[in-house]
């Protein structure tokens, strides 16, 4: 069965894109840690993150960089931070949250809530710097 993260590559769940290329997927958390946190997923859909094929998986550290150097334009932090639990959703995905302290990438915090209009003004403000 497809995974849910396929389903909003296919466009058959909504997702407020950040930016997408012919291998991997970028989207806003819907459950953010911070303003501008971001998932990015590989469109081969594998669950465990270090089960990604070499080239796939080298290439998307570069898509990641892309993505975070967009955030950065967007959001005031110190830096973007990478995480990767796939404790959830078992397709491979790329936490990128914008940091100024540890306290900021604790995902045993409480999410931050946005609107749908404040998600799509993230997510149109951080894809023009793609
Ligand atoms: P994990 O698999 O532990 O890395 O967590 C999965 C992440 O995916 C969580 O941060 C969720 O908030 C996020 N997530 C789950 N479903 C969606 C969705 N439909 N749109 C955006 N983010 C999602």
């Amino acid at each position: 069965m497809a995974t849910i993260f396929s389903k909003i590559i296919k466009g058959e769940i909504p997702s407020y894109k950040i930016a997408e290329d012919d291998d991997f997927y970028a989207f806003l958390d819907i459950n953010p840690l911070a303003k501008g946190h971001t998932l990015v997923v590989p469109k081969v859909e594998v669950d465990y993150y270090f089960d990604i094929e070499d080239t796939t998986i080298a290439k998307m550290n570069v898509f990641c960089k892309r993505v975070a150097k967009a955030i950065e334009q967007v959001v005031d932090c110190k830096r973007v931070g990478v995480a990767v639990l796939g404790l959830e959703v078992p397709h491979a995905h790329v936490h990128l949250i914008p940091i100024n302290n540890l306290h900021d990438i604790n995902f045993a915090r409480p999410k931050l809530k946005f609107t749908d209009e404040e998600f799509r003004n993230i997510a149109e403000e951080i894809s023009k710097n793609i």
